[in-house]
């Protein structure tokens, strides 16, 4: 009788049956606090803690400080009560991310897309950037794909070496560490677009006198995962007791587990069971470790969003760098070079003075340990109040992702004048 009465609701409730699993955010809202009190950072401390209804996009740490946190639909009077009681100040930026999420989909490029079809007013899968990474490197004989290991889920880790010269230092680029951040693997399939394309002299320039290694996707599981399962997957996807997923940049041995990590699988910032336990760190560690001297790998770029930042390390700790003003030169002159193409506001400093503190990165990595001293994590659009945050519409990726290019640009050029990559010279002593 139950089994007749449920194949009746089945029936009448089609669309409930045919509803895929996907993680659904409908009135979900966004949040953005300035905290002005001491009492107010302590009961968002407690907030994060107790439940995961509320995302929070950084911790809360102190007074005079912006934070964003995506509120659970069921949580809306609960939050508008605190807000009150303690004096928050706050606006709401969004009041329904699902609906975000809805307008993006037509946006995405078919799974099956073939690769002539390819480009950069959608967004794409992973098969499709996979599909197209191998034609280019059967249209292009000085590209080469590098696979450097597999994902928890078994997915290949593959990457591009783009060398016209083995004198040449190269040039690191990696992409896709956070999953839900699409504008990072867009963004470096763009620029790889342009390195093998332009006819600009600024970008033969680039490979010129660089050789380049790319990785657009370094997270393919959790990159898959944002498509089919939950658009706002951040980690990838290896289980720990009932919660999965580990924040692959909160994975690396730079003070592994430190400040701005949890140890807590179901957190956002889950550290991992180990440093580097993770086969996706794992690979990257290893490749890293044997190419640094191998392909002279002398600048390292992490590409993230959002929140228009060129950071440098440390993220956890607020000692300074030794070569400290030079990373600040050159980050300025990248700011300067992403205002000039499409006017957009960046900003440049240290991680931990820039953005918020945290351990167990790749680029504090690089630098710390493997002596790579040019080192940056970018940041991409949107602004830090953006009020789409990994959603960035498809019609900026070409914008975003032209700017990022002029920085590369002027970066690289600074750091040539700062004498960084002089054959076998060391300009400064790490
Ligand atoms: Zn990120």
């Amino acid at each position: 009788m139950f089994l007749i009465a449920t194949l009746v609701a089945a029936a009448l409730l089609g669309s409930v049956t045919s509803t895929p699993n996907v993680a659904r955010y409908d009135n979900v809202r966004l949040y953005r606090f300035f905290i002005e009190t001491e009492e107010q950072v302590q009961m968002l401390q407690n907030l994060e803690s107790i439940s995961d209804s509320y995302a929070f996009m950084g911790h809360a740490r102190q007074v005079n400080q912006n934070l964003t946190v995506m509120v659970s639909a069921h949580k809306t009077a609960e939050i508008t009560e605190l807000m009150s009681r303690y004096r928050l100040q706050g606006t709401v930026l969004l009041y329904n991310m699902q609906a975000l999420i809805d307008d993006e989909q037509k946006w995405i490029m078919p799974k099956n897309t073939p690769p002539e079809d390819f480009n950069w007013s959608h967004y794409q899968h992973l098969d499709a950037i996979n599909r197209w990474l191998d034609w280019q490197v059967s249209r292009h004989s000085q590209l080469e794909l590098i696979e450097i290991g597999a994902s928890y889920e078994n997915r290949p880790l593959r990457g591009v070496k783009l060398f016209s010269n083995p004198a040449n230092s190269a040039v690191f680029v990696e992409c896709g560490i956070h999953a839900r951040e699409w504008i990072s693997p867009a963004s470096c399939t763009f620029i790889l677009n342009e390195l093998l394309t332009s006819g600009r002299p600024e970008v033969q320039g680039l490979t010129q006198n660089f050789n380049w290694i790319i990785f657009p996707v370094v997270n393919p599981d959790g990159y898959r995962y944002t498509f089919e399962g939950d658009r706002l997957w951040r980690k990838n996807t290896k289980p720990y007791g009932v919660c999965r997923g580990v924040d692959l940049n909160r994975n690396f041995g730079s003070d592994w587990n430190g400040p701005g990590a949890s140890s807590d699988p179901c957190r956002y910032d889950f550290a991992g069971g180990s440093e580097t336990s993770e086969p996706e760190t794992q690979a990257l560690v290893a490749f890293l470790r044997n190419g640094v001297d191998r392909y002279r790998i002398r600048t390292y770029f992490s590409i993230h969003s959002f929140s228009q930042l060129i950071m440098f390390p440390y993220g956890y700790t607020s000692e300074r760098v030794r070569n400290y003003d030079d990373l600040v030169a050159i980050g300025h002159e990248g700011v300067a070079a992403i205002k000039g193409k499409h006017g957009k506001k960046y900003v440049s400093g240290a991680l931990i003075e820039t953005i918020y503190p945290s351990s167990g990165g790749s680029s504090d990595w690089v630098y710390a340990e493997l002596d790579v001293p040019i080192s940056y994590t970018f940041e991409l659009r949107g602004a830090p109040d953006s009020n789409n945050m990994f959603l960035l519409p498809a019609d900026e990726i070409i914008p975003t992702a032209e700017e990022l290019l002029e920085a590369f640009i002027a970066m690289l050029q600074k750091a040539t004048q700062l004498g960084y990559y002089e054959n076998n010279s060391v300009k400064v002593d790490l």
